[in-house]
């Protein structure tokens, strides 16, 4: 057996045979995932077809009669032989006839295994209101270019800003009659449960649920610090010992006692709560924006493109901002100015990261661990060219096996895994460059 606790400082790594075994493994999933994606496209083909025959029952329908029935009779049939609500299966035929008829490149895509049913769906979401073909082929183009290089949760956001700048109106406009549809709203769930659902601007919601967070960390700080004050040893879930401290709520649950202790109470009751949490957004707004030269959207972390004057109106409160320099030609980001080079060097890579750098992984910026590609131990410098992003568990993860991180410049990054498979990622775009523009 290989040894791997000599001078690297490695404590585990793959045998020969694991190494191949792995890779294999690894090439045969990505064949079930492509295999999967065909059979998917094939499957929003076929509810496409028989929504069809749905609708053609409804045109040979007298004019006075009920014209859901043909639908609702059709995903009951569909319910009963798959053993799924009807509901359910009505919402899945309507999904696969827009895939199919309003996004025939995405479909084709799937079928052809470039892109997965996740990503179909974000594309297919997030162009759902442009309604003018023309400007909905051009936003198709644009989207699945970026789609077939990046994960569904990446493509989700940028879709939003595509979209953007393929729609007629104006996002100003929009947001302003969108703000008239907001409200509350209750639906009753099994077992004695119920879901409160609220709809508002999005940087309010985002803050909103930022603070949940922000507070639910710190009742979990608090734990950790009342256990080691009665134990004086560092705690840990599994200990018997420390059980009978234990306020085992995971972070879910306390976004969710924490919320409905301030909307019932008006203070978060039953938590010894630093009251000084408050929540924070993260936006960037193109300067012309900023300036008001033009009314092009900005761009909230986590959600996507936010109407200008709410950005406006942000960043003239805001305690501080960094200037951000984008590449023309690709929209990465480039570069920022600033004084205080540490504090600002983490902005920077906030901004440029966004969330963990190995791709897949949602850890938010803001709560990563910003890593030396080449460790400071052995020469490498605190230079945005050497930093990234990494939450804690890659970060522990990079450090404990043998992973190999490279930096390839403007914040490209090749991640190479134990067992001999590289993967080239680049920071995701702020403002992607779009193609040409819509056709109105
Ligand atoms: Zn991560």
């Amino acid at each position: 057996m290989p040894k791997f606790s000599d001078s690297d400082g490695l404590t585990w790594g793959f045998t020969p045979g694991e190494r191949a075994r792995t890779r294999a493994g690894v090439e045969r999933l990505k064949q079930i995932r492509s295999e999967r994606a065909a059979m998917d496209a094939e499957e929003a083909a076929l509810l496409a077809g028989l929504a069809g025959i749905a609708v053609d029952q409804i045109g040979r329908m007298p004019s006075n009669s009920d014209c859901a029935f043909p639908l609702r009779s059709m995903a009951t049939e569909l319910g009963l032989a798959l053993k799924e609500p009807p509901r359910a299966m009505q919402g899945r035929m309507e999904r696969a006839s827009e895939l199919v008829a309003k996004f025939p490149a995405t479909h084709a895509a799937l079928a052809g295994g470039r892109i997965t049913d996740r990503h179909a769906r974000a594309v297919a979401d997030a162009g759902a209101d442009i309604s003018e073909p023309g400007a909905r082929a051009a936003y198709e183009t644009a989207v699945l270019a970026l789609a077939e290089k990046t994960t569904p949760y990446r493509i989700k956001e940028l879709a939003k800003q595509v979209a953007d700048t393929h729609q007629p109106t104006a996002i100003i406009d929009r947001h302003e009659k969108a703000r008239a549809d907001r409200g509350a709203f209750v639906e009753d769930l099994p077992d004695g449960m119920a879901m409160l659902g609220l709809i508002g601007p999005a940087v309010r919601i985002h803050a909103a649920y930022d603070r949940l967070t922000g507070c639910g960390r710190a009742v979990r700080r608090d734990r950790r610090a009342l256990i080691r004050e009665l134990d004086g040893a560092e705690p840990g879930p599994e200990d018997p010992a420390h059980v009978k401290y234990l306020d085992d709520r995971h972070l879910a649950q306390l976004r969710s006692d924490i919320a409905l202790d301030l909307l019932l109470t008006g203070t978060p009751t039953g938590h010894d709560l630093d009251q000084h949490i408050t929540a924070t957004v993260e936006i960037t707004i193109p300067v012309e924006t900023l300036a008001g030269l033009d009314d092009g959207p900005a761009l909230l972390a986590g959600y996507g493109p936010i109407d200008p004057d709410t950005a406006r109106r942000l960043a003239g409160h805001a305690p501080g901002w960094e200037r951000l320099f984008l590449n023309p030609d690709t929209g990465a980001l480039l570069t920022v100015d600033h004084y205080a080079p540490s504090a600002a060097q983490r902005r920077f890579l906030h901004a440029r990261d966004r969330s963990c750098r190995v791709p897949g992984c949602t850890t938010r910026a803001k709560h990563c661990d910003i890593d030396h590609t080449i460790p400071y131990s052995t020469g490498g410098i605190t230079n945005v060219e050497n930093l990234n992003c990494v939450c804690e568990g890659h970060h522990m993860m990079k450090h404990h096996a043998p992973w190999g991180f490279t930096n390839l410049g403007h914040g490209r990054i090749r991640i190479s895994s134990p067992c001999g498979f590289d993967y080239t990622e680049g920071p995701p775009l702020l403002f992607p460059a779009l193609g040409p523009p819509a056709p109105f």
